[in-house]
């Protein structure tokens, strides 16, 4: 792409966000475009390659991840200096006291620099240095982001196994990877270079060597991954199988979903005794009675329960033989192994649970200018259910399903070019307790799933009352007269009001 070009399309980007600022609706010829990054997985063939080479891929990643762990002692020692008051790092302050300079930039050349990696690893090229600097930058933020959040003492990211650096595909196949196309070869058609300079300086060559990984790459690989979209590659070695992966990351554009239908609220509920429950709500928060979607999966929910009975039983015979002084690693490995099978069922069970979701909003989407309104726990530990059993542990896994189900619905929905600010996950608090008809909170809940509602003597199932309250929340939030933007509580990011406009004309009459 010309400079001119992308400079014509920074122009235009930014008329869109004038445009969105005044709440204006413009029909343009060309639906604006929705992007979003997908990471595809291809396993590394390290059958096909030699010992020789196998060695040379560890000691490249022994290396970047000591350099990485290097990166992360000096941003931690220099927090205060190359902190922005955003909470990110200052990157160019970070190479000016890490990297030293042979080129004369405007900045003059610089010769030395308080912590100077380039003669501590004296067999890394500069461009390495910068990937190892961008994956240590975003350990930190992340963990500098949670950190601020959360009001106990988080420990300090650091990498106790293999991490290496994230690659980037630069300009003109100048990054420190390629891909390849090797169509005569039966054994991996796609091949994966990568460039690194660990043996340049020892042998005292100019050019950097270069590393051919073969991939095990699929025809439903070769309809998923777009070649010239790939941005990034990390390499990730999985430890359970001994093997290594390569995830590509894509960049993809699509158009994005705009409708001049009706407007609708979708709200869906991670429910207890179903797994999910969806009821579409028009603006005045009226229940648009076809359209509502119980999602059970009956078979995976009993070997949940199976499996978290077992649990429990075996936590209480670790316990037992604790306090007796036994030997116990034979439960823990029980204990590991019957939590990670439920782990890996209740995956399963909120991947269908999406897949029919997803399906049933393929469908909405051609009647209605849809909108996604997802329940997400805020204060979690009040939702706890008490019992034995580990407690933190119980409260990381709950949250885990709600993070995986929002994250999951939303990635799937991206393909088909809903933005991000047409799935919001608000906060369900009360969603469950609250009576869905007249707000009323005089309200009981019985173990069959049944709701109350003692004021007005209302009944209906509890799930889906705790379904409409969360597609309710979302239609009060975009209402309230003083909101400028509203606030998606798993990635904190605000979205401007304009984006919920076509709410108002019918949602005055909503109490
Ligand atoms: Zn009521």
């Amino acid at each position: 792409m010309t400079i001119e070009a992308s400079n014509k399309q920074k122009q235009s980007a930014s008329e869109d966000k004038n445009l969105v600022k005044h709440g204006e609706v413009k029909s343009t010829t060309q639906a604006p475009l929705a992007t979003f990054y997908e990471v595809i997985p291809l396993r590394i063939k390290t059958e096909l390659m030699s010992v020789r080479e196998c060695e040379r891929l560890r000691r490249i990643t022994e290396r970047d991840t000591r350099i990485i762990q290097h990166y992360l002692r000096i941003i931690k020692h220099n927090e205060e200096k190359i902190l922005r008051k955003d909470g990110k790092v200052n990157t160019s302050l970070l190479d000016n006291l890490t990297l030293t300079t042979s080129l004369n930039t405007k900045n003059k050349l610089r010769t030395s620099v308080p912590h100077d990696l380039k003669k501590r690893y004296p067999r890394c090229s500069h461009d390495e240095f910068q990937e190892c600097r961008d994956k240590a930058i975003w350990t930190y933020e992340s963990w500098k982001a949670q950190q601020d959040v959360s009001k106990k003492e988080l420990s300090r990211p650091e990498f106790k196994k293999k991490t290496p650096r994230p690659m980037f595909k630069g300009k003109e196949g100048r990054g420190t990877f390629q891909i390849h196309f090797k169509l005569d070869n039966t054994d991996a058609r796609l091949w994966l270079e990568l460039r690194d300079s660990l043996d340049t300086k020892r042998s005292d060559t100019r050019t950097h060597q270069r590393l051919w990984l073969p991939l095990a790459y699929s025809p439903y690989h070769e309809k998923r991954l777009k070649l010239e979209n790939i941005k990034m590659v990390e390499l990730v070695y999985k430890s359970k199988e001994q093997q290594w992966w390569a995830h590509f990351t894509q960049h993809i554009s699509v158009p994005s979903y705009q409708s001049t239908l009706s407007p609708a609220v979708l709200g869906v509920d991670l429910g207890i005794k179903k797994t999910a429950v969806a009821v579409l709500l028009n603006p005045t928060g009226k229940v648009i009675m076809d359209e509502i979607r119980f999602i059970v999966d009956k078979e995976r929910q009993s070997k949940i329960w199976q499996l978290s009975r077992q649990i429990k039983e075996t936590q209480r015979k670790l316990n037992k033989s604790l306090n007796n002084r036994q030997h116990t690693k034979q439960l823990n490995n029980t204990l590991f192994r019957l939590r990670r099978r439920r782990r890996s069922i209740t995956e399963q069970e909120l991947g269908f649970a999406v897949n029919q979701l997803v399906d049933f909003i393929l469908q909405l989407k051609k009647r209605y200018n849809l909108f996604v309104s997802v329940g997400y726990p805020k204060y979690i530990q009040r939702r706890q259910p008490r019992g034995s059993g580990n407690k933190s542990l119980r409260k990381q896994v709950h949250k885990w399903c709600y993070r995986y189900f929002i994250i999951k619905l939303r990635n799937q929905l991206a393909k088909y070019g809903f933005e991000p600010y047409r799935v919001v996950a608000v906060n369900e608090s009360w969603t469950s307790k609250r009576c869905s008809r007249c707000n009323s909170t005089n309200t009981t809940r019985t173990g069959q799933g049944q709701f109350n509602c003692h004021d007005y003597n209302y009944e209906l199932d509890a799930d889906l009352n705790g379904a409409k309250n969360i597609g309710k929340r979302l239609i009060r939030y975009a209402l309230k007269p003083n909101f400028s933007s509203i606030k998606d509580l798993l990635t904190e990011e605000c979205y401007p009001i304009q984006h919920y406009k076509c709410f108002l004309p019918l949602g005055q009459w909503l109490k």
